[in-house]
């Protein structure tokens, strides 16, 4: 056995990460292990509605965590019951079961498919997802992903997921056979680099399925609890989805995600789902603090007006320098770069104290906390304005 040499050798490198330690964060702010404050429009990658450790989410978790951990994933316990009722009052679902992994939730999502093709489609299985769409890193949701990068790896893939393409319903007609049961899709692709699907398409593809017996699933991990201005993006498009899966900002920051069914297609028999901590109360009560506060209808109104104020900065920041379109809707907003200088920006925003993140090369992705202040947008838009001024001029000059 070797011993780990340097402090970060103990753990798997799965990714480039800068070589310093997060120690505290409050709101939009992180505080790494040298007191340098970095303000925040990743929040862990969309997960923080709230922003970094909000007191409501510590204390609902303080207070659960003295009563009761984890009494078994056989018995009921109240703070699943609340959520799940919450949810479902919210919504227009009818029944959830909790998983603790946005790719756990959609692993959920497609067995869920699957069982209603056995049960009433003579075993279709077949599942239509979209190219650039990302549904998490298990296996199967790997292989629902239609992320290029993953094509080579782990291979054979699960079979039974055909792509069709964002927003072109003839793509999505031409795929469907006897073996589908269902089509899957993200509202706005988020790691694509934020490619929503428009209104109209997601009332074509409702009417499509329905008229096809097809289940509509609706993967809202990124998109949902509030992120869009609406407390679910497909409310924007006046259509209801028969399967939702959440994940991300549903714990306000601690490992907490969902699976949504209507009466319709809830078909899961004892036996064919579960898990050791699905639906454990610690995690629920943060759930039901997250969902006291996003859940109000003022709340969900400033995310959308903030959603406007970051739109319209961005739109001038990108006009000053050349740059090009603003995608995606509420919180969850993009800049098209049309040049790959996504992961130069990122180093040097870090540089300066601001966290960005840039999902493809040419593309910036802006997910703060949903209380962000405007005070909070104009300085992130400060540092990138001062961060492309640099890169623009090192552009020219090379
Ligand atoms: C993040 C994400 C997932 C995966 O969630 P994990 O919690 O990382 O497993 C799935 N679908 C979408 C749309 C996501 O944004």
């Amino acid at each position: 056995m070797t011993n780990a040499t340097h402090p970060f050798d103990a753990l798997m490198d799965i990714t480039a990460r800068p070589e310093v330690v997060f120690v505290r964060g409050a709101g939009s702010y992180l505080w790494d292990d040298n007191r340098n404050r970095y303000l925040d429009f990743v929040q862990g990658w969309a997960v923080n509605p709230l922003g970094h450790a909000p007191t409501v989410v510590a204390e609902a978790l303080a207070a659960q965590a003295k009563r009761l951990l984890t009494p078994s994933p056989a018995f009921f316990n109240g703070p699943s019951l609340q959520l799940a009722k919450a949810l479902v009052e919210q919504s227009c679902f009818d029944q959830v079961f909790f998983a603790n992994s946005g790719a756990e939730a959609n692993e959920g999502a497609i067995k869920l498919a699957r069982k209603f093709g056995a049960k009433y489609k003579n075993g279709a299985h077949e599942i239509i997802t979209f190219e650039g769409g990302f549904h998490g890193r298990t296996l199967a949701t790997m292989s629902a992903s239609g992320k290029k990068a993953f094509e080579p790896l782990f291979e054979p893939k699960v079979p039974g997921f055909p792509k069709a393409k964002l927003n072109d319903i003839e793509s999505v007609r031409r795929l469907i056979s006897a073996s589908t049961v269902a089509v899957m899709l993200e509202p706005i692709q988020g790691e694509a680099g934020v490619w929503p699907a428009t209104d109209e398409f997601l009332k074509e593809l409702r009417a499509l399925t329905q008229q096809r017996g097809l289940l509509l699933i609706v993967d809202e991990i990124q998109t949902g609890m509030g992120r869009t201005g609406k407390l679910f993006a497909y409310e924007h498009a006046g259509i209801e989805p028969d399967i939702m899966t959440l994940g991300k900002g549903i714990g306000g920051g601690v490992p907490l995600a969902a699976l949504l069914a209507t009466e319709h297609a809830s078909c899961f028999d004892h036996g064919d789902q579960g898990g050791t901590f699905n639906g454990n109360p610690l995690m629920c009560a943060a759930g039901l603090a997250v969902l006291a506060q996003i859940g109000q209808p003022d709340f969900l109104k400033s995310v959308a007006d903030t959603g406007l104020f970051l739109e319209s900065e961005l739109q001038r920041l990108s006009s000053r320098h050349g740059l090009g379109d603003i995608r995606g809707r509420g919180l969850l907003l993009a800049l098209d770069l049309k040049m790959p200088i996504g992961a130069a920006i990122v180093a040097q925003a870090f540089a300066a104290g601001v966290l960005v993140n840039s999902p493809q090369p040419d593309t910036l992705r802006f997910i703060p906390a949903l209380n962000v202040t405007r005070e909070e947008i104009l300085a992130m838009i400060d540092c990138l304005d001062t961060v492309l001024t640099k890169v623009g001029a090192a552009r020219r000059v090379a």
